[in-house]
């Protein structure tokens, strides 16, 4: 078996790694690069069978819908089967809405989808999708095996969020030994430490509730568990708004997952209209908004000096270099911060690595995968290059 991280040794978004063996070769994720600039244009991949027709791939595994894994997707050659969860391919679908989306629309149609723990073989490669807690919901960790061994690709994940308990269990009872674990180093190069649970984070919206009577809540449309909790923490009298695109998002979370947990369904919500704005006015609510012209319209027409812009993303987008984002924050008297990271903690990954006792670890995703001996001195840890192919 050959493992080839084409991107994504030395470096948090733009991730891709291939998986082959004799007879089969997969790829895991195909993203785009992150940058703090505003304007960056991403670089394209150039993968040798995936973006062009000089050999052979079978298939292309997403992992979820953020940019940072599943950007390049347009980039792979159309008759590459590309496989993703059912959720993930339903959210990727209701965020194409541009006209610059049709390319990628019309790839994420022909996708085909899998079931949480439902193994499916491509070629001799056979491949079991574990569901894992990360700020994109329906995110996957996937078990490969293939000529007797077992590799585990962790993709993104965390134990903090709602469902990040289940992950030990998982890894225990459904996983076990594996040969090499190719896992996430995001907080590697960051602070290593989480703040906050996802939990914590609605307890904290419940005081801003009883501080302010307009709670203007700015996140990224697709954390959608975030935004799930965020509704259940607005008390009774007040309301919960947001726009249409919003709304189509938690409907579709409500019928695919409102069935495993109470926190994804009967949310009370309301779509933001002007004939509705007295109301509004008058009983206070919770609106999650997006920087753009309409948001920054509807929060103007309310008393700032009532009003709290609270800010749930990435604080890497508020201070880099030209960021429209300290401008929005200042159309209310007063903006918090309410975030907490959607990547594992140093002390997660190391209990992570200790549960599954691998022969070799491979980190990806990470600025500093030196750091990962550091905090497991103990673990065979495999520092790759991209590009280089490794053989275990
Ligand atoms: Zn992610
Ligand atoms: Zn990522």
């Amino acid at each position: 078996m050959q493992i080839i991280v084409h991107r994504g040794t030395h470096q948090i978004g733009g991730v891709a790694t291939e998986i082959r063996t004799s007879s089969a070769r997969i790829l895991i994720d195909m993203g785009d690069e992150l940058s703090n600039e505003a304007d960056f244009i991403p670089r394209p991949l150039s993968i040798s069978g995936v973006t062009d027709d000089r050999e052979a791939c079978d298939a292309v595994l997403f992992t979820h819908y953020h940019g940072d894994h599943i950007g390049q997707l347009t980039n792979i050659r159309p008759n590459i089967p590309i496989y993703m969860g059912v959720l993930t391919k339903e959210v990727l679908l209701a965020t194409c809405r541009r006209k610059t989306d049709l390319l990628m629309k019309e790839r994420i149609q022909k996708a085909y989808t899998f079931e949480p723990g439902q193994r499916f073989k491509v070629g001799d490669i056979a491949i079991t999708p574990f569901w894992v807690d990360h700020s994109a919901c329906d995110s996957y960790m996937f078990l490969l095996e293939a000529e007797g061994k077992r590799v585990l690709h962790t993709g993104d994940f965390r134990l903090h969020g709602f469902r990040g308990k289940a992950l030990p269990k998982l890894l225990r009872w459904k996983i076990g030994k594996v040969d090499v674990l190719i896992i996430e180093g995001t907080q590697l190069s960051r602070s290593g430490t989480v703040s906050f649970t996802e939990r914590q984070l609605q307890q904290q919206v419940k005081k801003y509730m009883q501080q302010y009577k307009y709670v203007f809540v700015l996140c990224a449309a697709t954390q959608l568990e975030r935004i799930c909790a965020l509704a259940k923490a607005v008390p009774a009298g007040k309301y919960f708004v947001c726009d249409g695109y919003q709304n189509k998002l938690l409907d579709l979370l409500q019928r695919h997952w409102g069935n495993y947990s109470a926190l994804y369904r009967n949310l009370k919500k309301i779509t933001y209209g002007k004939n509705l704005h007295e109301r509004f006015a008058e009983k206070g609510f919770l609106m999650m908004v997006r920087d753009n012209r309409q948001f920054r319209s509807i929060i103007r027409r309310f008393d700032p000096h009532q009003s709290v812009i609270l800010y749930s993303m990435w604080d890497g987008y508020r201070t880099r270099p030209n960021s429209s984002l300290p401008d929005f924050l200042n159309l209310a008297e007063h903006w918090a911060p309410l975030h907490t990271s959607g990547h594992s903690s140093q002390a997660d990954l190391q209990q992570v690595i200790q549960k599954l006792s691998p022969r070799r670890v491979i980190p990806i995703h990470t600025e500093y995968p030196e750091g990962l001996s550091r905090i497991c001195p103990t673990e065979k840890i495999v520092l790759l290059q991209d590009g280089q192919v490794w053989s275990f």
